[in-house]
């Protein structure tokens, strides 16, 4: 027998589910919702944890309205997608009309010698970010190990908070898998410029410490890097272990597969953000994308189709990343199948270009730094792209 009853109800209450709850509450949709997280804080948005809330404490909360029902701390466990049940963690159940999965991703470990040592930092959470703050005081010596986004920007935020900042990853410059070596040198140009250490194409081969804390980062070509902290960011893996329990269909991305219109294989379930593969439009097959902007506009389109309309989400997708206050680096795509061509216009030297990636003559990306007219052009097109 079930505890309780929701018209819909959503799962994961990050950026996708919140704005899911808002999105029917906007719509006028006047049944019962039920928003279930796991956190113990109430939604609240996760960009700023690689950046101002890191350096001071300020957060960004997303607003869920009065009368949708908020469950903190409370994980969904199975859903019975055929009986239309859900079970709760502490023992409950709730019985619903229409769901829908927004349960994110989780940080990718990294399983080397020595992983276990305390300092070892990994950020999904405001939890994780008050702990890397209280270990990571001015003056002492952080190793980054990554040489993505959350690398990048923790490098920088930390280097304004007066710390020590190396980074080590494999790839021969930072963001070149996102953005190609011309940005990536000179992303790394910039951090390097304010002092942040980057050891490119080189790997973490063990952590050591002599008792408890992490002491020496030794990477695979054997040099030893002396640390007090270390942050690991090196990606995130869709949370799809509620999906999978129920039965849903997984795509190859590795996330939950769904439609265009982002149902998933059982017929009422939807899922938005970071751990839905949907059939794009815009991109002509199945895409997984990890952006809070994506994550929001996933979750709204996912309200509208739970009161059945159907539609496709078909936004372009947008990213943007600060790096303190160096650069703000903005970009719409992505380039799923990669790119043969840049152009780039503006000036790299001076901070202020954009490059308009292009595969076999036509756009399919483009990124920017401080020119976002080049940015809406680009959105434009590819906009009409998909619509020819
Ligand atoms: C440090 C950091 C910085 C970032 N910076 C940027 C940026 O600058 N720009 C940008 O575009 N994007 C950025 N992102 C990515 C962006 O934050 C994500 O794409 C976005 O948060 C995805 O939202 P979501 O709702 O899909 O998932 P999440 O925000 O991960 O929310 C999912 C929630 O579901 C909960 N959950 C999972 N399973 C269950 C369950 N079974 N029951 C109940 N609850 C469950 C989880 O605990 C979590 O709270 C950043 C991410 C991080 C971690």
């Amino acid at each position: 027998l079930s505890d309780r009853r929701a018209d819909v109800l959503v799962v994961g209450a990050g950026a996708a589910g919140a704005s899911c709850a808002a999105e029917l509450r906007a719509l006028g949709f006047d049944g019962s919702v039920l928003l279930v997280g796991r956190e113990l804080d109430p939604p609240y948005e996760r960009p700023p944890i690689s950046k101002e809330y890191l350096s001071s404490s300020s957060s960004r909360p997303l607003a869920v309205p009065d009368d949708v029902e908020l469950l903190t701390r409370t994980s969904v466990m199975k859903l019975d997608v055929s009986a239309r049940t859900a079970a709760l963690s502490g023992g409950g159940s709730v019985s619903f009309g229409r769901a829908v999965l927004c349960t994110g991703a989780n940080v990718r470990r990294l399983p080397v010698e020595g992983a276990q040592l305390e300092g070892i930092h990994y950020l999904r959470t405001l939890r994780n970010a008050d702990a890397l703050r209280e270990d990571a005081a001015a003056g002492s010596r952080v190793v980054l190990v990554g040489g993505s986004f959350i690398a990048c920007e923790v490098a920088a935020t930390l280097t304004t908070m007066g710390v020590d900042c190396t980074m080590v990853f494999p790839e021969e410059e930072c963001l070149c898998l996102q953005f190609g070596h011309r940005v990536g040198a000179w992303v790394q140009g910039l951090l390097e410029s304010h002092g942040v250490s980057v050891l490119a194409g080189d790997g973490v081969e063990r952590f050591q410490g002599a008792g408890e804390d992490v002491e020496r980062v030794v990477t695979s070509s054997g040099r030893s890097v002396d640390c007090d902290v270390v942050v690991v960011g090196i990606g995130a893996v869709p949370d799809v272990m509620l999906a999978r329990s129920s039965g849903l269909e997984l795509g190859a991305r590795g996330g939950v597969r769904c439609s265009s219109s982002l149902e998933t294989s059982a017929p009422g379930v939807f899922a938005a953000g970071d751990m839905c593969e949907y059939e794009s439009v815009l991109h002509g097959g199945p895409v997984r994308i990890e952006h809070h902007e994506v994550a929001v506009g996933q979750g709204r389109c996912a309200a509208r189709n739970v009161m059945g309309d159907g539609e496709p989400y078909a936004d372009v997708p947008y990213f943007w990343s600060d790096l303190a206050d160096w650069a703000t680096l903005e970009a719409v795509g992505p380039a799923v199948d990669g790119w043969d061509d840049e152009e780039v216009r503006g000036s790299m030297e001076d901070g202020e270009f954009s490059v308009l990636y292009s595969l076999r003559g036509r756009l399919v990306a483009a990124m920017t730094v401080g020119r976002p007219d080049d940015l809406d052009e680009a959105r434009e097109r590819l906009r009409a792209a998909a619509a020819a």
